[in-house]
């Protein structure tokens, strides 16, 4: 089933909770639907409008109204393909929640993504962003990518290395943007647990008796402590990138600030997306933030997070403008305090 809706407001589609509208709005059941769309687009709504295709949208933030065609996928469901040799293989529809459906893989005995607990995802912008926190990544399951190709309708299935995965990133965020929508995506899965527990919060858990179910919790509870919930005080996760600067600025740098942390650049399709050379260093953006006086503070009704600097957050009714007249704010100061142009994490729209 197709639903097309005007005037539509996005106030529960952006994490922000941001009051703006859309002037389409378009959810499809399955792939076939999807190509209807596509090419009867023109007697259904204004065929010259842009299109952009949301999940959740917890990574996005509207500017404004959204004077164009917003696509949803309502493709839901989990279908078990096969399970063979210690791993189940199990296709997910683009729209199930990211966090039930790791909660449903724990109750039915197949593991690996208890640590991707609690982000706020659906399953196809999981495969867009490849989600990673406490030591996993979504690409370490995923076998392969279901789509429809945007221009021709046709139905595509991509597998895991045509992807091409990296530190939050995949052809879908890059050079695929706007190509294709998501559908399913199939993920390979253990069916025996393997705790993966060496990252920092989760190495003090116990080895003895550990199930899924207490890596999971654990994670929940850190997250928790750490980020703000959503649905609570509207945000987008991190804001900005962590800049990449070369080793002279740092030192200089260093001279000022004799505290300021580094990390060595690893993953050179960051390093593309920046424009810099790998040999550089990788400073933390909320490091630079707090240190510039930012954390906590608030301009109108969009605040710095007083736990985390990178988040920024709606603390009640704040329009787009007060969002990004504070990143504004922000990425200004961190320019002219340390040379450094901050980029932004969520992508923008208008
Ligand atoms: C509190 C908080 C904590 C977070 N923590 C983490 C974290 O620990 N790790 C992490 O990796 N991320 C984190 N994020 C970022 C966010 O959760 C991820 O980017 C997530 O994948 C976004 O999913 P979404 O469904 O909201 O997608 P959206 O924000 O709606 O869209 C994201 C991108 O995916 C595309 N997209 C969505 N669905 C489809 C589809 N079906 N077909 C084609 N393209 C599609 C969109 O066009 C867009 O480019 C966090 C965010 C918040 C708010």
């Amino acid at each position: 089933m197709l639903t097309i809706k005007t005037n539509y407001s996005l106030k529960p589609h952006n994490s922000f909770g941001l009051d703006v509208k859309a002037k389409y709005f378009v959810e499809y059941e399955n792939a076939d639907d999807l190509a209807e769309f596509l090419s009867n687009r023109s007697s259904m709504v204004n065929a010259q409008c842009s299109m952009f295709h949301i999940g959740s949208g917890s990574d996005l933030l509207f500017t404004k109204d959204f004077d164009g065609c917003i696509l949803h996928s309502a493709v839901k469901g989990i279908e078990k393909i096969d399970e063979c040799d210690g791993h189940v293989t199990l296709s997910v529809g683009a729209a199930e929640n990211w966090d039930d459906f790791v909660a449903w893989t724990i109750a039915h005995g197949y593991y690996g993504l208890e640590n991707l607990s609690l982000i706020p995802s659906e399953v196809g912008a999981a495969a867009v962003q490849n989600i990673g926190a406490y030591g996993a990544e979504a690409k370490d399951f995923i076998v392969s990518v279901h789509c429809v190709d945007m221009h021709t309708g046709r139905q595509v299935r991509h597998t895991k290395d045509e992807c091409g995965f990296s530190y939050r990133r995949s052809n879908y965020k890059e050079q695929w943007r706007g190509q294709y929508a998501i559908t399913h995506v199939v993920f390979s899965l253990p069916t025996e647990f393997h705790p993966n527990i060496s990252y920092k919060g989760l190495s003090d858990l116990p080895t003895q008796g550990l199930t899924a179910q207490d890596v999971r919790n654990k994670v929940i509870e850190l997250r928790r402590s750490k980020l703000p919930e959503p649905s609570q005080l509207g945000n987008a996760g991190s804001f900005f990138l962590n800049p990449i600067i070369s080793a002279d600025h740092y030192n200089d740098l260093r001279r000022q600030y004799p505290d300021i942390p580094h990390y060595p650049v690893t993953d050179n399709a960051q390093c593309s997306m920046l424009n810099v050379q790998c040999s550089r260093l990788k400073v933390p953006a909320a490091w630079l933030i707090e240190k510039a006086g930012w954390k906590g503070k608030s301009l109108g009704r969009a605040g710095v997070y007083h736990n985390q600097p990178l988040v920024l957050v709606n603390l009640g009714g704040a329009t787009p403008d007060e969002i990004v007249a504070l990143a504004a704010a922000i990425m200004e100061d961190v320019q002219h305090k340390f040379g450094i142009t901050l980029k932004p994490e969520v992508i923008y729209l208008d």
